[in-house]
This record gives structure tokens, sequence and C-alpha cells, in this order.
């Protein structure tokens, strides 16, 4: 603890973890060092809170591992050598120029992240979109988020979630989802509770492992992994049988019932138990409960997301808010709880998936409007997107993609089946690594790596959950010779035809005006034009839509209008189908993996932070005493996890969190569960399944 009378000046940021978007206030001594961070009291994110990772974050700015100069090298094997920027990147842009004249554009990918500032997302996507021209771009987002994008666009015609956090204040009763709040999200927990403790309401959790949340619940429903599908569409049975559904509602702002209905007849209760593993008893319980609160609201993560059903999922939870008139109205919602910092950024503004301001490629008027925008002619564009992340690596092991930079992320951590990861990075004729730390794992493959400044030595915004940008000032000067992820694009920029052409705004801030200039209209959902940084950081963090004028909006579609052809929802039955790999008598064990909440992601920041590390050091296993008898495994004791990919070690922790069937091992760890994990997709989203496979454990002295 430092004391705060040693702070000679606090600085302004917002959190960069978890999408919660808590503000953050840094404390700089008299030299200018920040020394320290708290919750902003005046924030109505968080209220002053922080979880141990915000609490922790300003030892970030000269922990171990940061990148201090780029990096070169002609093969991976070869040691790296140090460069200048312009040598850096000279090489780059050759290399990128080099497949692409050779192979087409195409064959040159980029993967960024949900952890840069709006600001640069919006840059980056005009470099990639609008200079280099590959239609192979895509965030890590797709690891996390997809399945709710794709979800949120087939239900109500636009991405974004429709509630706030105060809806917590609001409702009469809770559904979670996949969702472990605190763990994954604390402060969003801590803000639910506190509501609970005003005005208590039901919460029911649906996850098949004990979580902490789940704990903390009026009602856990232990539900088969990747069957929620049907626990929903049971419960809608329930509810249109019982006539509890608001047909009003329903008439008024939808269409597609008759379908809806069509296909939840096949899911009465009495037969949906037998898959869902939940009794009939209960279903009926829970759909009643929910259909009769005068609100309700559904949450979720990546207990949802990361299925094979991840994007019928979400669809699925929208019915069900749909059916029961909850979308909309304080307390009546489907609020995704997105995965990082600025996921919904990068969702907004990146051009992953289209083009800036949530328009589509598909589009030819909204291609015409950036191509205007940005000075170039539309058929620069694609017209429709192309790879996604998870789609990229096999690309590059068919030779398709021969170059590829990547942005903020670590898919030699992330990304399941790493060792296929592994063998398509040894493939690339040529691998940038942009990243604030040159210990990140998949830098081992680089040819190039570019030391990025970490978020508060940068200025610029987040957008979190519930639609809040939020700003991040710049607090001190960059690491070493690192530079801002917005300076690298902009440079880079200018070795491509198109970048003389396109205007790069110099700085962030007058990026953001680009963006709100780009945002405006009556019709546009994700109108900015409102916001200015003074504003947001005198608010402490605005919702969109903000139009000219305006104070930003906490709820989407409260009139009943969605931005759909004909201004209704879409209900979209969703039938259940069973492609999991599933525990037999040679993998027994489910393996489901999550968050511990001392860390992010792939450790590459939290694992640098001591009190992080010192409370989380290890992999480690849960498993059910129960089954460990029967496998002569004791607590503590170290085993190996073998699946049909590969296999790992982790520490066993007897705990009966999880059933007899079951195990679970966090996924931040490298070399360990994404060893493991089932490269099987979405369909809609092309999200991975990495909660679902099969796996044998072995007790390591046993070998
Ligand atoms: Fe940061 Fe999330 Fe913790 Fe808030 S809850 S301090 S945003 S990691």
């Amino acid at each position: 603890v430092i004391p705060e009378k040693r702070v000679a000046h606090w600085s302004y940021a917002t959190c960069a973890y978890c999408s919660t978007g808590c503000s953050i206030e840094l404390g700089l001594d008299s030299s200018g060092k920040v020394i320290t961070s708290r919750g902003n009291a005046k924030a109505d994110v968080n209220r002053g809170k922080l979880c141990i990772k915000g609490l922790l974050e300003h030892e970030l700015f000269d922990s171990k591992g940061r990148g201090s100069e780029p990096l070169i090298r002609q093969h991976h094997h070869e040691p790296f050598a140090p460069a200048s920027w312009q040598q850096a990147m000279d090489k780059t842009a050759t290399a990128i120029k080099t497949i692409q004249e050779k192979h087409g554009r195409d064959a040159f990918a980029v993967v960024s992240t949900g952890q840069l500032l709006t600001e640069e997302f919006y840059t980056l996507g005009k470099l990639v979109r609008g200079c280099i021209g590959t239609n192979n771009y895509d965030g890590n987002t797709t690891l996390c988020m997809a399945s709710a994008v794709s979800g949120y666009k087939r239900s109500f015609g636009s991405d974004g979630a429709p509630g706030c956090y105060d809806d917590f204040d609001k409702t009469d009763c809770l559904m979670a989802f996949g969702s472990n709040l605190p763990e994954q999200h604390p402060v969003i927990y801590w803000r639910l509770k506190e509501a609970r403790e005003k005005r208590p309401f039901p919460l029911i959790v649906v996850d098949p492992r004990v979580t902490m949340f789940a704990q903390m619940a009026d009602i856990h429903l232990a539900v088969t992994p990747g069957t929620d599908c049907v626990l929903i569409n049971a419960m809608m049975y329930v509810i249109f049988d019982e006539n509890l559904a608001d047909t009003a509602f329903i008439e008024q702002h939808t269409k597609g019932l008759s379908e809806l209905t069509k296909i939840i007849e096949d899911y009465n209760p009495k037969l949906a138990q037998k898959v869902c593993g939940i009794d009939e008893d209960t279903i009926r319980s829970v759909a009643r409960l929910y259909a009769k609160a005068a609100t309700a609201m559904s949450i979720w993560t990546m207990g949802i997301n990361q299925s094979t059903h991840g994007s019928d999922g979400v669809v699925n939870i929208n019915n069900l808010n749909l059916i029961t008139g909850n979308i909309g109205k304080p307390g009546g919602t489907s609020l995704s709880i997105t995965g990082q910092c600025n996921a919904m950024g990068t969702r907004e503004w990146s051009s992953c998936s289209g083009l800036p301001g949530y328009r589509a490629l598909e589009n030819p008027e909204h291609r015409q409007q950036v191509a205007d925008f940005w000075g170039i002619t539309p058929d620069f564009f694609p017209e429709k997107r192309g790879l996604t992340e998870t789609d990229i690596f096999p690309a590059i092991e068919t030779g398709e993609i021969k170059g590829l930079w990547l942005v903020a992320t670590n898919p030699m951590t992330s990304m399941p089946n790493t060792s296929r990861i592994r063998k398509a990075l040894e493939k690339l004729d040529f691998l940038v690594v942009q990243d604030s730390y040159s210990d990140v794992e998949t830098n081992q493959y680089a040819h190039v790596y570019l030391p990025a400044a970490i978020w508060a030595e940068k200025e610029g915004c987040f957008t979190n959950t519930e639609r809040r940008i939020n700003l991040t000032r710049k607090s001190v000067p960059n690491y070493a010779n690192s530079q801002s992820d917005f300076w690298i694009f902009t440079q880079m920029a200018k070795y491509f035809d198109h970048g003389s052409k396109i205007p790069f705004p110099p700085s962030p801030e007058l990026a953001f005006d680009e963006m709100k200039a780009l945002s405006k209209g009556s019709e546009r959902l994700l109108d900015i034009s409102g916001m200015s940084y003074d504003k947001i950081e005198q608010a402490t963090g605005i919702q969109w839509p903000c139009r000219e004028g305006e104070t930003g909006q906490a709820r989407l579609y409260t009139d009943g209008h969605f931005p759909t052809a004909d201004g209704k929802a879409n209900l979209i039955g969703v039938s259940f189908f069973d492609n999991n790999e599933k525990p037999d008598k040679r993998y027994p064990f489910w393996l489901n993996s999550g968050r511990v909440v001392e860390h992010f992601h792939t450790r590459t920041r939290t694992g640098k932070i001591g009190n992080c590390n010192k409370f989380s050091p290890i992999p480690y296993m849960e498993m059910n005493p129960d089954a460990a008898k029967k496998l002569g495994v004791k607590h503590q004791e170290y085993v190996r996890l073998i699946s049909r990919r590969s296999d790992a070690v982790a520490m066993v922790q007897l705990t009966h969190r999880v059933a007899p069937d079951m195990v679970f091992v966090p996924f931040h760890f490298f070399d360990c569960v994404n060893r493991l994990t089932l490269g099987l997709l979405d369909p809609h989203s092309r999200q991975p399944a990495f909660k679902q496979c099969a796996v044998r454990i072995v007790p390591v002295d046993q070998q």
C-alpha cells in the first residue's frame, strides 16, 4: 500500500483488463513515476472499487519482459538482433508487399486484439482495409465474443448490448448462463450483489461447475455441457404452454413466432431433461419464475459463447427475453458480459468483420460511404468478410496464407489445440509480432518484433460491456524505445500507395473526431457525435448512442423498434445438434476451462505482477474427490491430462465444485489446457468450443 500523501498527481484512466470498464486513477509521485492505482469514486461503473488486477495495474509500466527496442532476424530459429524502428518497419513493409505481389493480397493476414484503444482499432482498420488491402483480417475477439456479436445481429439486426449495469437495480429476476462474474468481472459482480442487498431478487446460475457465482445463487442449474439451448427451449415450451408469454410484445415487436413454436414443440421438459440434465420440475419452476417476474434479465459469458452452439445459444437467450417482453426496458434485457477491456471497441471500429461504425462489407452503400470518407474507390474493399482468426491458422497450414501480423495477441497460449498453432507459425514466410512484451510466447516464431507502448503510456478510449466509452489519458512517457500502436499503424501506412491518399490524423483525439464524423446519422445506432474527450472525462464515461447535443443512452430498443428491415426483432428457433467431443471409455472426463480472478488471458501482463502470481502461481486441475479416489490420485499430486490432441501436466485440487465426470483447468497458462482443447467451431461465429472436450487423467508417477 502506497500512502496517498506520496502522490503528487492523479491521472485519469480506464482499467485495461476486463470489459467491466472500471474508471481508475493512477497516482504519480513528484518524479512522474506511477506508484499506485485507485478506483475513481465518481464513476458510476465501479463507484471507487477495483479488483486485484486493477489495484495492481500501476506495476505494469516497468514490469519484467517489456519490449524495449525493435528486433529482427531472418529465421525464427536464429537469435534476434536489435534494430532501429526504420529497419523494422522497412523489413515488415517489404515482407508484406513481397508476399502480396507473389501470392495475392489475401496471402498476408492480420490478427489483432480486444486490448488496443478504439482510435488504434480505427487506424488499424484504415491501414488494413484501405492500404494493405487484405481481407484476411480479424481480432482475437473471435475467441471470446464472436458468438455474442453473431447472436445479437441475428436477433436484433445489430451488435451492441441492449442493457446496462443499472438494470441490476431494476430487475426482478436474473438468469446467468455460463458466467462466473466474481472471478471474471468482479466489479460487475459487486454491482449485482449490492443491487440484491438493497432489493432482493432471485438469481439463477446455469453452469456445469459449482463456480463462485453458482454458490451465491438461489438456484444453480448444473446443465450438461453444451446443452443450454435445450434448457432454454424447454423453458420456452413451458412459457407458451402455460400462457405466460407477453403476447402483446411478441405481436408488435417480433416476427418468426410460428417457426419458433414449431421447433419448441419438440422440447417438452420431460424429454429435454434427459439431454440437458435438469429435471422437469426444476425446468418448469425456473420458466415460471422468469416469465412471471415483472422484469427479468439474462446475462452470459464464455459458457455460452465458447461452444459449437454459441451463436444459437445467444439467439435463444434473446428469444427467451423477447417472448417475455424483456428487451428495452429497465431491468428487462439480454446483456452479454463481454470479455476484454475493448472487445466492444474492436467490434465497433476495427473493421475486422466489416467496415468502421458497424458497417457491412456486403452492403454497397456502406462500402461507398467509407470509401468516400477516406478518399478511395469502393472497389478496393472486398464484398464479403474474409477469414476469421480460427480459419486463418488452417489457411497457413494449407499454404494459402504466407505472412501474418499479430497485434497484442498470443495464439501460442490462447488458441485451441496449440500444437497445430505451433506448426502453422513455423510454416510462415514472415511473422511480425507487435506487443508490449517481448517475452510473449508467440514471439518465438517472429521475424520482426515491434515493441508497443502500453495503455496509459498512450491516450484514447475503450468501450465497456454496457456500451460506455471511457478515456485513458497519457500518464507517463513510453517505456524505453517502444512506440504507441497508433504511431506504428500511421507510420506503416506511409509504405503503401493508398497511405498517401488516405489522411491519417496525427493524434488519437483527432482520430476520435474523425470517427465521430463517420458515426453521424439519424439512422445510425452507433452514433458518438455528441462525445468529446473532455465530455467523456467529465461524465466518467458516456454510453452510445450519443448524438450531438445528447448525453448518451443507457438502453437500446426502448421504443420496441429494432434495426432490421421492418423494425421487428427476429424470433429464430434453434434446434439442438450434438457434435461435441464427449467423454467415453478411453477419455472419460469432460475438460472444462475458465478464468481465475488474479490472471488475465495468457498472463502476458498479470504473470509479471507479484501478488497476482503469488496468489495463482501454477496451473491446477479441479477434480472431484470420488473420481480421484477411483484413480488413486491425491490432493496436490501432479497428473497428466491426455486428450486426442496432446497432453499437459497440472496439480490436482480436490473439490466438489466439479462433478465426478468433469475436471476444470484455468486457461491462462502456457503449454497447458489449450494443448488439449478441440478446435471445433460454431458455424455462425467461427468461435471455438473451448469448454467441451474429453480427456483421461494419468498420475504422473504411474507413467
Ligand atoms: Fe479492471 Fe475488470 Fe477488475 Fe474492473 S473488474 S478493475 S475493469 S479487471
